[in-house]
């Protein structure tokens, strides 16, 4: 087992560190393997994106990203920017399918901004298609046009075996839920997703079982926080799933919380936090760990098939909240509040090994 980890940039370092103490709690410190990404691999070989970090992250059988991202790279050519490393390592290793859980833990109901009766056992599963879209679709650019004025153009493109993929990555994780399947698209106005909502449905013939339902994506963004829980699978392209995802993240009560896959024809991953680098808050022992501690967890359990290590993880995160640990994105009145590193040590001492 190779596990490529890459921190990246801001608090990407920090929550890192606590998922490679639990890889070392578990004594499984031996698979890990660091390479830079982002801004610190801009920093390190003047690329977002290393080949050296590449040829780390095809080699491995997973890898575990912190995030990356810091304001003093904003003015980099649009090219050696952080994001742009993560965006050609998701394409360069072809995972296309992103799962983003979002679950009420019980012990965090008070997090919420929701009421409660509207989030309480929530469990959702937002599949957002990560490698095609406007994030990646040509031409794209800032050029003068025809009146000499400045233009930014992108452009929005899905082909119709973009949309088959993950339209059965989308159907099969129905299955093994409540098989029900809502897939998001614009299909009213853009003919880019006029193509998916015709796509998925012809996928869903395959698919009996699953009860399939469509909804535009200004309505899904309402429905998400007048009802959430009237959805269980989601299915969308890449900007909406980003946009919905960080959405369904504060249902939950943090940002800091959310774990997501992102894998491969063949369940190659890359688990990361949803959250971005928080440059913020970035050194100061603040950032919550359990998004990236989750995502760990999530590794065993859709890369190496070992729901064991899944259920160890999780159930150690769940103590840690029930137990009344809280960073601060997560404190309420009445419980401990803690640092990143002391939130790190709080699970790796409640793990049942
Ligand atoms: P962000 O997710 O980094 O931060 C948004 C807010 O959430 C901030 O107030 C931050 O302090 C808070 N937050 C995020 N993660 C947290 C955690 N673990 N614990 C506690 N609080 C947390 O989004 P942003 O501010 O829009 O972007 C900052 C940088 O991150 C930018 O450079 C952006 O491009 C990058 N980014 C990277 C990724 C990624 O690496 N996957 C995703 C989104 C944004």
């Amino acid at each position: 087992m190779k596990i490529a980890v890459l921190p990246g940039d801001g608090i990407g370092p920090e929550i890192i560190n606590q998922a490679v103490k639990v890889l070392k709690a578990i004594n499984l410190e031996d698979c890990v393997e660091y390479a830079p990404i982002g801004g610190a691999g801009f920093d390190e070989f003047n690329d977002p994106l290393p080949k050296s970090t590449l040829d780390l992250a095809i080699s491995a059988d997973a890898i575990l990203l912190g995030a990356v991202g810091d304001w003093k790279y904003d003015k980099l050519p649009r090219d050696m920017r952080p994001e742009r490393g993560l965006l050609r390592i998701r394409k360069s290793l072809n995972l296309f399918a992103n799962l983003r859980p979002a679950i009420m833990f019980s012990e965090l109901i008070h997090a919420s901004t929701l009421k409660s009766e509207f989030v309480s056992d929530l469990d959702i599963m937002i599949i957002r298609e990560l490698t095609g879209d406007i994030y990646f679709g040509e031409p794209r650019g800032i050029s003068k046009n025809k009146k000499n004025e400045r233009e930014g153009l992108n452009t929005m493109r899905y082909s119709e075996p973009e949309i088959i993929r993950i339209a059965h990555v989308a159907f099969k994780t129905a299955l093994k839920r409540s098989k029900k399947l809502c897939s998001v698209d614009k299909a009213n106005v853009l003919e880019a997703t006029e193509l998916w909502r015709e796509v998925v449905i012809q996928i869903g013939k395959e698919y009996p079982e699953v009860e399939l339902s469509h909804m535009y994506v200004d309505n899904a963004a309402m429905q998400l926080v007048k009802n959430p829980k009237q959805f269980d699978v989601i299915v969308t392209g890449n900007i909406f799933g980003d946009i919905l995802s960080d959405q369904a993240s504060m249902l939950t009560g943090s940002i800091g919380m959310l774990p997501s896959a992102s894998l491969d024809a063949k369940n190659k991953g890359m688990y990361e936090p949803s959250h971005g680098s928080a440059p913020d808050i970035a050194g100061q022992d603040k950032a919550n760990p359990l998004a990236t501690i989750l995502s760990l967890a999530m590794m065993f359990k859709y890369t190496f098939n070992d729901q064991n290590k899944f259920n160890l993880i999780e159930n150690a995160v769940k103590k840690t909240l029930n137990d009344g640990f809280r960073t601060e994105d997560i404190f309420s009145k009445g419980t401990n509040l803690v640092g990143c590193e002391e939130m790190g040590n709080k699970v790796i001492e409640r793990l049942e090994v």
